[in-house]
């Protein structure tokens, strides 16, 4: 199938998840069993585990052209109900006994009591045809349908591949949950088109990652922390050939020991379920702790201040990010309000992400508009500048900066931080060392613990 590269192939080991290995083929006759089932079907739904299961069902919705509607596995019945009846799939596909369907759910479609050995013959259905619903990973409200069609999947894939020197001789490591577009996206479905092996570990463990001898690792900026906190393991992947970061920012000093401890500086990517990667550092190229690099190949951005108007590229004026490019959606199901919000009228998609754009073309994300920009006493003042500052405290393990209601600044520097053995004080001060006085945070909260998604990332709105 074109989308996936083709079906001839048989390289040995195609993917590896834990202890269970298919070849290429192997996989690809599963798929089409399930393909054979689903035939027709609106739409069907992945109780999306870290599991071959879930990579056959995956690749036998696109095989059918049914799109494909990933679904959280630790997901409850008011989840899934959300899901199930939002994007119309009257069909989950599963594991045998993955969960008990409530009443008025779909019926669950056995993938593991499929036969393995479908013919592989599939017309490729047209590249404007819907390839998958992904749900966004719910950070700033409820998550919503993203439309991606199989063009922009593959254009994302490809854009990708060029960027990073991605080829067959690469070998995909990672251990990303399969239902959200960082591991779902980029980490089964990069793999399978560019035609390089996937071990996907199941848990993005870091001695899963050490032992795992890839060339070219994903992992969410917690990982990559994780990593760097375990020097004999950060080691282990000096003989990788590139490690990514995405999905959230990576705090400068995990950026920093990451390059000491495994003789590499990682790359950045920057992207959205809504766009795919758009931009990103490039594999033979310059690396910059705080910046995700410049726009992949096909792809345009600009920034623009508050009031619509263009902002400079001048590596110092924020304003937020809008991009045009091929991998984008298609709109966000049942939401044709969001969806015409979401674009302005010229026909730029709004990531409602700030960032800031060099004279050069490099691209820093200052966070999102939303949760992000602090207006405090007339400053605007980017969180995760705030954030980084604290992450440089040795005591710090993980910072996240708000914007909190004052009576006189209208918003004031608000800091949670999980610190072993510093105190409030002491983290003001060494703030207030590094950056101007309006930045300094004017309350820390010391807590056990951030609020974070399944994709690692921290939920803000949670915090207070
Ligand atoms: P929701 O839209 O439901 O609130 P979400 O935006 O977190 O959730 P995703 O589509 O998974 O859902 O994530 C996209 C967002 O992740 C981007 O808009 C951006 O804020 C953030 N992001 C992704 N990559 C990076 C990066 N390299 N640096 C900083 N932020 C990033
Ligand atoms: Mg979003």
């Amino acid at each position: 199938m074109e989308l996936l590269g083709g079906t001839g192939a048989d390289l040995p080991n195609a993917v590896r998840v834990g202890e269970r290995g298919l070849s290429r083929g192997e996989l690809l006759r599963w798929a089409s069993a399930v393909a054979a089932e689903i035939q027709g079907a609106p739409a069907v739904a992945v109780h999306a585990t870290a599991s071959p299961e879930t990579i056959a069902a995956v690749l036998g919705g696109l095989l059918a052209g049914v799109p494909v509607v990933p679904l959280p596995p630790d997901s409850g019945p008011a989840e899934r109900a959300h899901i199930l009846g939002d994007s119309g799939a009257r069909l989950v596909l599963a594991a045998r006994g993955a969960h008990e369907p409530a009443d008025g759910e779909p019926p669950l479609v056995p993938v593991d009591a499929l036969p393995r050995d479908g013919a592989l013959a599939h017309a490729e259905p047209p590249a404007d045809a819907t390839a998958f619903v992904l749900y966004t990973s719910g950070t700033t409200g409820a998550p919503k349908g993203v439309l991606l069609s199989r063009g922009a999947v593959a254009a994302g894939l490809d854009a990708l591949a060029e960027a990073w020197a991605w080829t067959p001789g690469d070998t995909v490591v990672h251990g990303l949950p399969l239902f959200h577009v960082h591991g779902l996206v980029l980490g089964v479905l990069g793999p399978l088109r560019v035609g390089s092996p996937l071990v996907h570990t199941v848990r993005p463990r870091p001695e899963a990652y050490a032992a795992a001898g890839g060339s070219l690792y994903f992992g969410v900026p917690t990982v990559w922390s994780r990593v760097a906190a375990e020097p004999g393991t950060a080691r282990a992947l000096r003989s990788a050939r590139l490690l990514v970061s995405g999905s959230a920012p990576l705090p400068v000093p995990v950026f920093e020991r990451l390059a000491e401890l495994t003789g590499q500086s990682p790359i950045e990517r920057y992207g959205m379920t809504e766009t795919l990667i758009t931009v990103s550092t490039r594999a033979g190229g310059e690396r910059r702790a705080g910046h995700v690099g410049l726009p992949l190949p096909g792809v345009r951005t600009r920034l623009a201040a508050e009031d619509g108007t263009p902002a400079a590229h001048d590596g110092e004026t924020p304003g937020e990010l809008q991009v045009r490019a091929p991998m984008l959606f298609d709109g966000y199901l049942n939401r044709p309000e969001a969806t015409a919000q979401a674009f302005t009228p010229d026909g730029w998609f709004r990531t409602g992400d700030i960032a800031v754009i060099g004279a050069d073309g490099w691209h820093r994300i200052v966070g999102r508009a939303s949760t992000d920009l602090i207006k405090s006493g007339g400053y605007r003042i980017g969180a995760g500048e705030v954030e980084n500052a604290l992450l440089a405290h040795p005591a710090v393990r993980e910072a996240a900066v708000i914007g909190t209601p004052h009576a006189d600044l209208g918003e004031q520097v608000t800091a949670y931080v999980v610190a072993d053995g510093a105190t409030e004080a002491q983290l003001i001060a060494f703030v207030a060392a590094s950056l101007s006085a309006h930045k300094r945070p004017r309350t820390v909260h010391l807590v056990e613990s951030l609020p974070r998604n399944a994709m690692g990332k921290v939920v803000k709105t949670r915090l207070g």
